[in-house]
């Protein structure tokens, strides 16, 4: 079966880890420090916070603390998001508003948000999605004219950049996701990025169960044995393990940002003109791919990934809108046309770094023939 994901791992990884399990220091340390420092100099963010944590959705739960959002406020979210964004806005008790998409980009519709800002809007979380990035030039003016906060998920985005800058500049808050199906892995890992350099100390804090312990003796492989408690605090910290997998994965980042390019326009080109077959067809040049999808009327959707299952290739859907869940289906939300109709087409192929010509070929071929009969 060709999988949907595939992380890029080899030697380097393997060498890492041992390395980590040789020293024997497996908790909070130096290696996070390192991560840390090559996020920072990859996404030239000198001038922000950068704290890694354990996932992206810790990283958004702790954007939320941070911006003490609480019950009885508003967050506003498109329902085409990952379910971690959700539960985010549920974990700090407050109310999750659901906005609709654009069908160009799938990413959220600015008027939509603007629509449902209430007194009670505390904040927006905003999502690129895939090879698209949001129009962050309107929502930055949404933010600004509203006074509301934003949140940028940026885990398809990580490594693109916007207007000739990397995502992590745009707004208050940015997540970066390193889980295991990502373009970059820590195993299970997330960074969150704060526009106020100031914050690290109690991000810090925050995410070691609100031990006031200075990360820097921490970063050495190092602890202290007392340490003050003032505040709420998550276990939410990375350890040196998925750190130490983290920075050899970022020694990858040109091979992965380009082999994903070219195989985004290799699908494109594959597809181009196709009856039934609608491809993303997007500008990669400033953008690292995170999967890529394709949309097919909604009545074949099922059957085509039954079909292709069958022939050995594993086709995903990403994602079941966030109101179709009975946890949230009670939700405020907008008119969300766009949302419903993009969650019945949507495809995702089989994407990898360095993915095999081969199997790229096949998953055409099979998609093809499905229509063909
Ligand atoms: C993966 C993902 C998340 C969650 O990140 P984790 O690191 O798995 O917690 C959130 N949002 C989006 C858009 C994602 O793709």
């Amino acid at each position: 079966m060709i999988p949907v994901f595939k992380p890029l791992l080899g030697d380097a990884e393997k060498q890492a880890a041992a390395e980590v399990l040789e020293i024997g220091w497996l908790g909070m340390g130096a290696n996070v420090q390192k991560f840390e420092a090559a996020v920072r100099d990859r996404c030239d963010l000198h001038l922000r916070s950068v704290v890694a944590v354990a996932t992206g959705h810790a990283a958004l739960h702790l954007a939320l603390l941070q911006l003490k959002i609480g019950p009885g406020d508003e967050v506003i979210t498109p329902s085409f998001n990952n379910v971690a964004d959700f539960q985010a806005i549920k974990a700090v008790g407050a109310e999750i508003v659901f906005s609709d998409i654009l069908d160009e980009t799938l990413c959220v519709d600015p008027d939509s948000i603007e629509r449902m800002i209430s007194e009670r809007t505390k904040a927006i979380i905003v999502m690129d999605y895939d090879c698209f990035l949001c129009d962050h030039t309107r929502i930055q003016e949404i933010s600004g004219k509203y006074n509301i906060p934003v949140i940028h998920d940026a885990a398809h985005s990580f490594g693109s950049k916007y207007n000739g800058k990397y995502v992590g500049h745009q707004h208050a808050f940015t997540m970066y996701s390193f889980d295991p199906v990502k373009s970059f892995t820590c195993l299970d890992g997330g960074v969150l990025v704060s526009a106020d350099k100031t914050l690290e100390p109690s991000l810090h804090r925050a995410r070691l169960v609100g031990m006031g312990q200075p990360a820097s003796i921490m970063y050495g492989n190092s602890r202290a044995w007392t340490y003050g408690v003032e505040e709420l605090g998550f276990r939410y910290h990375m350890s040196n393990m998925h750190a130490a997998i983290g920075i050899s994965q970022l020694e990858k980042f040109d091979i992965i940002q380009s082999s994903r390019q070219q195989s985004c326009k290799l699908y494109d080109s594959a597809f181009l003109g196709h009856k039934y077959v609608r491809t993303p067809n997007a500008n990669y040049d400033d953008i690292l791919p995170f999967l890529y999808y394709i949309r097919v009327p909604a009545h074949h959707r099922d059957d085509l990934i039954h079909y292709a299952r069958a022939e050995g290739v594993d086709l995903g859907i990403h994602w079941q809108p966030g109101h179709s869940f009975g946890y949230f289906e009670e939700c405020k939300r907008d008119d969300l046309k766009i949302t419903e109709k993009v969650v019945s087409e949507i495809v995702s192929l089989p994407f990898h770094s360095c993915m095999d010509l081969k199997d790229q070929e096949r998953v055409v071929s099979v998609i093809d023939s499905f229509f063909k009969n």
